[in-house]
């Protein structure tokens, strides 16, 4: 069991908020704390990729990563840990009245191995110049729709896979492309036939569709609220417009193998803003968490 969690110095030591160490913290869960707590509780650590849902006192301005963090009514805060992350993070905490704090979150290192892909069309690999302008034009498009920051704390529910299948491909894994190099992998791969539903795993609203990107074929993002969002790529068939309001379960579309891919499979990528994080460490939070604190 990871040792619990943290935190913080505050200027004024004796007076200062209380700081809460809670045992049993999977990794990005903040414990369970009872409503109009002003305990200010975060992990102590959380391996790379983590989204961090932390709980600071209502009204508090937070501030991590050059931003200034969203603050539910509630006081939970969510932020996202990248592939690459190391070191020590920090989070600066301004209580309403109260001393700052700042909470401190070692990130753990994972191992991100190789995968080998073979049979990509080539195309896709090394595609010609006409078609590089046309990549970059739709990754604009997607990036726009990233820097949303929404009021919705959907990203606070506990995750569900989106279809169900054997993992065929991992976050973060360093990709292998008909023998060329690519990047690490942005996402979960889950395997499944070519017109399987694919399912809300979140509740959030659709700010992206499009039926035939060239790379990622078809491609859905869902905001889940606060920066978190999660796309979903390679689809067959798309059944959601873009301002949908999509509870969690809801079908959105369905598996294919469009734009580069190998075979019928989901991708499911998840983002804190424009910061890639890991789809099944956030599942695992959910099944940690049980029923998660909202
Ligand atoms: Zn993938």
């Amino acid at each position: 069991m990871r040792a619990a969690a943290l935190l913080l110095a505050a200027a004024a030591p004796a007076a200062s908020a209380q700081v809460v160490a809670s045992g049993t913290i999977p990794d990005g869960t903040a414990a369970p704390v009872q409503a109009a707590d002003a305990r200010t509780v975060f992990p102590a650590s959380v391996p790379q990729g983590s989204m961090v849902i932390g709980k600071v006192p209502p009204g508090s301005v937070v501030r991590y990563g050059g931003r200034t963090l969203r603050v539910t009514p509630y006081g939970s805060v969510v932020f996202g840990v990248g592939r690459d992350a190391s070191g020590t993070l920090s989070v600066e905490i301004q209580p309403p009245g109260g001393a700052p704090q700042r909470a401190a979150i070692t990130v753990t290192p994972r191992d991100f191995p190789t995968e080998y892909i073979q049979g990509v069309p080539p195309k896709t690999v090394n595609p010609p110049p006409e078609i590089a302008a046309r990549i970059e034009r739709e990754q604009a498009q997607v990036t726009a729709a990233r820097v949303r920051d929404d009021e919705r704390p959907d990203f606070a529910q506990p995750f569900q896979w989106p279809v169900q299948g054997r993992i065929s491909g991992r976050f973060g894994n360093q990709r292998v492309y008909n023998g060329q190099k690519g990047s690490g992998h942005s996402g979960m791969d889950i395997a499944a036939p070519t017109g399987t539903p694919v399912k809300a795993p979140a509740a959030g609203v659709i700010t992206f569709a499009a039926p035939d990107l060239y790379l990622t074929g078809g491609t859905v993002l869902l905001d889940h609220g606060h920066g978190v969002s999660s796309n979903f790529l390679h689809l067959s068939r798309i059944d959601v417009k873009v301002g949908d309001r999509i509870a969690q379960g809801q079908i959105v579309g369905a598996v294919g193998a469009t734009g580069r891919a190998t075979g019928p499979h989901l991708h499911w990528g998840m983002n804190w803003f424009d910061v890639r994080i890991d789809p099944l460490l956030v599942l695992e939070r959910a099944q940690a968490a049980g029923k998660a604190t909202p």
